[in-house]
């Protein structure tokens, strides 16, 4: 049977029923407790745990040990939404904490869901310094960089693509995209609609909704490393 998982999306309060799979992500450190609750309780879901660069401003003084801590308790975690937003302000901050979290995540061979908007340059620099002291692997959620790029990324960093409302608009980067490195993402509060996304991805690499839902299903689940 055709499986679908959501790869990036958020819990709402309370969470919505789902039945399907999906990655919930935190954007702030009061998210994560209610990150690991929801991904313990529902099965076929999974937590990943971070601070989002428009919620810098929030963190306390021992978010890092907490991270780490929660981490280090829930083996399955993995570390987001975490990355860089040229809209937001204090870039020097989010670069400050984005850098701790990626090590974090070589550090604890955790994969990470990546925010990156207008600030790609600044990404793929601070990639080349870290070398191989990167993350498992690194889902780009809403991928919206250079679609040039995208084949060396997957090879270089391990890294994932996800599309969804937002940057399915323009379908150069899914087409360019291999295809064994496509995923699909609502980035909402109900996955359920992730089958609406998959059947439009579908239909843009024009490939059986069905195969594509399989295609896409596996690649979440070899992501994951499951
Ligand atoms: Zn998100």
């Amino acid at each position: 049977m055709t499986k679908y998982i959501d790869a990036h999306c958020h819990l709402s309060y309370p969470p919505a029923e789902t039945d399907v799979g999906a990655v919930y992500n935190a954007a702030r450190q009061s998210d994560w407790e209610n990150v690991i609750s929801v991904t313990d309780m529902q099965n076929n879901t999974f937590g990943a745990i971070g601070i989002h660069p428009w919620y810098i401003s929030e963190i306390t003084a021992d978010w890092e040990n907490q991270l780490r801590d929660l981490l280090q308790k829930n083996s399955e975690l993995l570390i987001g939404e975490i990355g860089l937003d040229k809209h937001k302000p204090d870039m020097e901050t989010q670069i400050q904490v984005f850098c701790n979290q990626l090590l974090l995540a070589y550090e604890m061979k955790r994969g990470v869901c990546l925010h990156c908007v207008g600030a790609w340059d600044k990404i793929l620099n601070i990639f080349n310094v870290f070398q191989n002291k990167l993350p498992h692997f690194i889902l780009a959620h809403c991928y919206s960089g250079n679609p040039k790029d995208i084949e060396r990324l997957a090879e270089k960093y391990n890294m994932y693509f996800s599309y969804g409302p937002r940057n399915l608009q323009d379908t150069e980067r899914l087409r360019s995209t291999p295809l064994d490195r496509i995923v699909a993402e609502t980035d909402s509060f109900n996955p359920n609609d992730i089958v609406i996304i998959v059947n439009r991805i579908a239909t843009i690499l024009n490939i059986a909704p069905e195969k594509m839902a399989d295609i896409i299903y596996q690649n979440t689940l070899r992501m994951l490393g499951i």
